[in-house]
Parts: C-alpha cells; sequence; structure tokens
C-alpha cells in the first residue's frame, strides 16, 4: 500500500464571480446592445489557483471570503465541489461577493472588477486562521486582498518557518520586507517590469536567487540559481485560450515545491500543467487534473 501523504497546501486570496457576456458589438456610453450570450464563472486568481492545486493532489485549505448572496454560495459550492477545503472562507454579513463584468466584444474584453467581499481579507481574518497557516505544507497568495494582508500573512510565514509563493499579480511595487519574507515570488514578465520598476530582468533575477521566478509565456520560465541563470522552456503545445494559465502555474509549482520536488523540477511540472491548461476554453476549465499531467510526463 501506498504510503503518499497529500502535501498541505493553504491558498488566500480572492474569490468571485465572473460575469461573462458576449456581443458582437460593445456599447458607448448611453447606448444599449444586444447580446449573443450570458455565462456566469466562478474565478478570482485565489479561487482559480486553489481549485487547481486541489486538482493536482493537493490537501487544499482556503482562506478568503465571500459575500451573503447567490454568487458566494456559487463560489462556495465550486470549492466543494473540487475537494477544497472551504472552512475559512466565510460569508461577509451584508456585502456582495467579488464579482468581475466582462463584455467579449469587437475581439476584445473590457472588465470591471468590484472587489466587495475580497477586501474583507484583512489580517485580523487572517489570524483565526493562523493555525492553519502554520502546519501548511506551504502557502501561496497572490494581489486581489489588501496589502497589509499579504504582508500580515509573509510574516506569520516566515516566523513559523512556513514556505511563502507570493504570485504578484495584478502588479504594483511591494516593500523590501514582504519579498524577504517570500521564499519564492512569480511574476510574469509585465509583473516582473511593474515590481522592479523597469530594470532588466537579468539583473533582478541575479539580486533574487532561487526566489524571483519570471514566467514568460509560451519563452518559458527564468530563475537565477546562485550561479548562473536558468531558463525552464514551456511545453509546445496549441493554445487555445490562455486564460488561467499563471494560476495553474503557480498552484502546481507550489504542489510540487510542497511535495519536496526542486525549484528546476517544480517549475517543469508547472509548465507542464499550464501547457495543459492553455488547450483549453476558460481558467478553471483548463485547469488539469493530476493523471492528466502525469500521463504526459
Ligand atoms: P495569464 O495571465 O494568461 O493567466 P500570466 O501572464 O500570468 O498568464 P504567463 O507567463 O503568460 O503568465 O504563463 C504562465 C505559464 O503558462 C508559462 O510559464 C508557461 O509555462 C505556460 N504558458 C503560457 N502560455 C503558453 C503557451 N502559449 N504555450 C505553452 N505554455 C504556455
Amino acid at each position: 500500500m501506498s504510503t503518499y501523504k497529500k502535501p498541505k497546501v493553504t491558498v488566500i486570496g480572492s474569490s468571485s464571480m465572473d460575469l461573462v457576456v458576449t456581443s458582437s458589438k460593445r456599447p458607448v456610453a448611453g447606448e444599449t446592445v444586444l447580446g449573443e450570450s450570458f455565462q456566469a464563472v466562478p474565478g478570482g486568481k485565489g479561487a482559480n489557483q486553489a481549485v487547481a492545486a486541489a486538482r493536482l493532489g493537493a490537501e487544499v485549505y482556503m482562506i478568503g471570503r465571500v459575500g451573503d448572496d447567490m454568487y458566494g454560495e456559487a463560489i462556495l459550492d465550486n470549492f466543494k465541489k473540487n475537494q477544497v477545503n472551504v472552512n475559512y472562507v466565510q460569508p461577509v454579513a451584508e456585502m456582495e461577493s467579488g464579482t468581475a463584468h466582462i463584455i467579449l466584444a469587437e475581439g476584445d474584453n473590457s472588465i470591471i472588477v468590484v472587489k466587495a467581499a475580497n477586501n474583507e481579507v484583512t489580517p485580523a481574518y487572517i489570524d483565526q486562521a493562523a493555525e492553519v497557516i502554520r502546519t501548511s505544507d506551504i502557502v501561496l497568495i497572490q494581489q486581489e486582498i489588501p496589502e497589509e494582508t499579504v504582508e500580515h500573512v509573509a510574516e506569520i510565514c516566515k516566523e513559523s518557518g512556513v514556505s511563502l509563493v507570493l504570485n504578484p499579480a495584478p502588479a504594483r511595487k511591494i516593500s523590501p520586507q514582504l519579498i524577504e519574507d517570500a521564499a519564492y515570488i512569480t511574476p510574469n514578465e509585465h509583473e516582473a517590469q511593474m515590481m522592479f520598476e523597469g530594470e532588466d530582468i537579468g539583473v533582478s533575477l541575479r539580486k533574487y536567487p532561487n526566489k524571483l521566478i519570471v514566467t514568460e509565456g509560451k519563452k518559458g520560465v527564468r530563475y537565477y540559481d546562485g550561479e548562473q541563470e536558468v531558463v525552464v522552456p514551456a511545453f509546445i503545445v496549441e493554445a487555445i485560450d490562455t486564460t488561467g494559465a499563471g494560476d495553474t502555474f503557480n498552484a502546481a509549482f507550489a504542489v510540487a515545491l510542497a511535495e519536496g520536488k526542486s525549484i528546476k523540477e517544480s517549475i517543469s511540472f508547472a509548465n507542464l500543467a499550464a501547457s495543459i491548461s492553455v488547450t483549453k476554453f476558460g481558467a478553471q476549465g483548463g485547469m488539469p487534473f493530476r493523471h492528466e499531467v502525469e500521463d504526459r510526463q
């Protein structure tokens, strides 16, 4: 019998409902147009990464908040369907769930994000779940929740010796202390430029060996191993929809690290998982299950 124990991965971040409408024309101010289709799909970087990590075989605890509305119930149902523990996803009374209002028209998208309950993922709320954080094999966090919460989580992780993967998305400038406290920081190219104010990425990589991991889409992933810059190539696939590639990458990277794989092995595993995700539509829609990744290894 296998003695394999699932790694415990805690994901701290946003959950939302994406309300997606397609239309042949984008309305101008004051105009009403008829759309073609409408879909409500669960999203938010935190939720996406939690779902991806669970599909990849981790025991996943989500720490986040939803509203006390019908979207909140749907978001919780989706977590449960994907085997994500929701003990720490508590509804906020008299508040809406986070939503993203997405118009797909004329070959482009326009999006309005309403953070709502995600703003209530506060440092005080995190303290209620501090024990889960301290007993995790790894913690994964993004930036769709308040900045002070991310910093607070990083402190808890540092104190308790738990590695934190910080996916700095969406981009913002981050404090030297946060860079210090995080074990791994995983921006895409654009986010890396924002974080380091336009500095050449190769220069930034050298400053943070084995910590700064920059994803560059189909070009692969770069980091500095202390002696040289390493490029871990992406897998060649026919991309259909790259939405959620970054979320799949981060979840897979965290799961692999939690299983004790090296940085390079973990990046390679994450590149493979992310490459599968881009061959299907939707963020969560494309996130692979463990056996799909293993079948291709
Ligand atoms: P997104 O915002 O689209 O979710 P991102 O901008 O955060 O993604 P990327 O660097 O574009 O992040 O992609 C993350 C990872 O996904 C890459 O490191 C790579 O492994 C994989 N990936 C992305 N696009 C492709 C592609 N066209 N073919 C193969 N792999 C891809």
